[in-house]
């Protein structure tokens, strides 16, 4: 009897699961249900009092910007690695553990991340003390492209390679960084952001530096010896210069002024500003600098070797990354005999600053939609813009004041309203992701100012923008003809392909780079072997910083050198000329 009754029970209740999944099914069907919205998950927060064992791991730059960074993070007191530059067994692991179908630089930086914590527990590590004795930071974006994706991926992965709860914290992301309650385990604090600005600024200017100097250098291998050594010394002073302290800095009665208890914001202004002077102007610092570009100096340049200057540009990781990641581009241009001009990071912040002007423009017109909001819509906006305008301004002038202080040959970041006028026929600004219109503004601008001989484009594979930016470049090229532009999908397999295809293009620029030479010389009146006796005679003409003007409408390295020498030449030549015509008149 009882039986029964608990069978009828039972089948009641399969019955009601069917009706309540028919009638969710139906009613999804009609719109009625309403979504159930995918939600981030919660990070555990990375706490103040974690900050003695806790390692952060970071990476995805080139290995000046690392170590320029872990620098800061180090003197700031974390405990801080660089996960090292992805390579194909990164690539093959974040095919292994992520999700199908995401862009290039999505499988190389979450396998490699999962690569580096599997090394970790190979040497013995638990992966219990891996989890909780580590946290990686990244950057992320809300989209549009795959980017927005990004952490998500890595949690994704981890969880699938068995780290699941290993945290992923974005610098923006205030819930993962903040704890719930006391102090943050990763502080902003000035002496932290300004070290950040300057390992970025010094970063970018060596990583152009290293590229200038290195095809030219006369002794192998001198390049990366004194560029090593020089990274070390920054580096160095990055992580152990003391910060600045106005109680220390001040003594006498402004010391006990400022140490009273009503005059602690005063205290704290002060102390604001000086520990941003420091950061800036600082002795050390400078110092620093000042010792890194007397090395840099010191290595010996032969700058009429004649070599085509290849423009990188492409997807943000694909042309920064210095490894498997874009078929290890940049050293393959070298041995093929070309100079490679690099892309500074500066330059996507300032894209980043620049756009969001024009952002904040359409977000007013939505917020105007009354008459009584429109008064405060507009001084919103214009509050926004003037912001957005100094930080472009000051984001320029410290990164170009770190170019003069480390010889002053670095190249400038290109204008970005230049940038985006040279775009607007063939790509809209608005239609952001990755690097929006600036892969097609950049073409052009290098291309019409004779800045390179080629532009490469490194594009992931899978990569949305890119992808855009490759179908708008055939009417680019279609109105530019003498451009020779390369787009190449980077991906983790095909690196023989992508070569080959580089070095067919490359050859079309050598011509083109030699040519240019031979007129250059020709036009100077002289010939290679009195160029170079001329240079053999006033050895400053063998330094990396010394300055060779640009003459408009040439790219070379070895072109502009000629025709400057030459000039040099003509002008003592005159000197020389007058001053015997004068003795002859003395003498008579
Ligand atoms: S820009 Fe392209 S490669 Fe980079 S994250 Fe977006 S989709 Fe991926």
């Amino acid at each position: 009897m009882q039986s029964t009754s608990t069978s009828n029970i039972a089948e009641k209740q399969d019955i009601n699961s069917i009706l309540n999944a028919e009638r969710t099914r139906l009613s999804a069907q009609a719109g009625l249900v309403q979504l159930q919205h995918f939600k981030k998950p919660v990070e555990r927060a990375f706490r103040a009092e974690e900050r003695d064992k806790v390692t952060i791991l970071f990476g995805g730059l080139t290995w000046k910007h690392e170590k320029l960074i872990q620098a800061v993070f180090k003197g700031s007191g974390y405990k801080c690695e660089v996960v090292p530059t992805p390579d194909v067994a990164a690539f093959q692991l974040g095919k292994e553990f992520g999700n199908n179908g995401q862009c290039n630089p999505t499988y190389f930086t979450v396998g490699n991340l999962v690569q580096y914590l599997q090394k970790l527990e190979k040497q013995g590590m638990s992966r219990q003390e891996i989890i909780d004795n580590h946290v990686f930071f990244t950057a992320g974006s809300c989209g549009p492209c795959r980017f927005g994706m990004y952490e998500a991926e890595y949690r994704f992965a981890l969880q699938n390679a068995g780290f699941d709860g290993f945290r992923v914290l974005l610098f923006q992301q205030q819930e993962g960084i903040h704890a719930a309650s006391g102090e943050p385990g990763l502080k902003f604090t000035v002496d932290f952001g300004m070290g950040m600005l300057n390992a970025l600024h010094v970063g970018d200017t060596m990583q152009d530096l290293i590229h200038q100097v290195r095809p030219y250098e006369t002794k192998k291998g001198e390049t990366d010896r004194v560029f090593g050594e020089v990274g070390d010394d920054l580096a160095k002073c990055l992580r152990e210069r003391p910060p600045f302290e106005i109680l220390e800095a001040t003594s006498g009665w402004l010391k006990n002024y400022l140490s009273r208890p009503e005059k602690k914001k005063l205290k704290n202004t002060l102390n604001t500003l000086g520990k941003i002077r420091e950061n800036l102007y600082g002795r050390p610092f400078t110092d620093a600098l000042e010792s890194a570009r007397e090395r840099i100096d010191s290595i010996e340049v032969d700058r009429t070797r004649v070599r085509p200057i290849v423009k990188i540009t492409g997807e943000f990781w694909a042309q920064t990354t210095e490894g498997d990641g874009n078929f290890n581009m940049f050293r393959f241009l070298e041995r093929e005999g070309a100079q490679v001009l690099v892309e500074p990071i500066a330059t996507w912040v300032a894209y980043l600053l620049y756009q969001a002007k024009f952002n904040a423009e359409r977000r007013k017109d939505v917020q105007q939609y009354s008459t009584r909001k429109k008064l405060a819509a507009e001084f919103d906006y214009r509050k926004k813009v003037l912001g957005l305008a100094i930080g472009e301004v000051m984001w320029q002038y410290f990164y170009h004041r770190i170019n003069r202080k480390l010889g002053g040959i670095t190249h400038k970041l290109a204008p970005q309203p230049e940038l985006d006028r040279l775009a607007a026929p063939f790509y809209n600004r608005f239609a952001r992701g990755g690097e929006g219109h600036l892969e097609v503004g950049k073409n052009v601008y290098y291309t019409i100012h004779h800045l390179c001989h080629m532009v490469l484009a490194l594009k992931p594979f899978g990569c949305m923008p890119s992808t855009q930016s490759d179908g708008a470049q055939s009417a680019v090229i279609n109105r530019y003809k003498d451009m020779i532009f390369l787009p190449i999908e980077t991906s983790g397999e095909g690196e023989v392909n992508a070569h080959s295809r580089v070095q067919m293009a490359l050859g079309e620029a050598k011509a083109k780079a030699k040519l240019e030479f031979e007129q250059c010389l020709q036009r100077s009146g002289k010939s290679l072997e009195e160029i170079r006796a001329y240079v053999d005679e006033h050895p400053e003409l063998k330094r990396p910083f010394y300055h060779v003007p640009h003459v408009e409408g040439i790219a070379g390295t070895a072109a502009q050198f000629v025709l400057h020498v030459s000039k040099r030449m003509d002008r003592e030549a005159g000197v020389f000329r007058r001053s015997r015509i004068r003795m002859k008149e003395a003498a008579a």
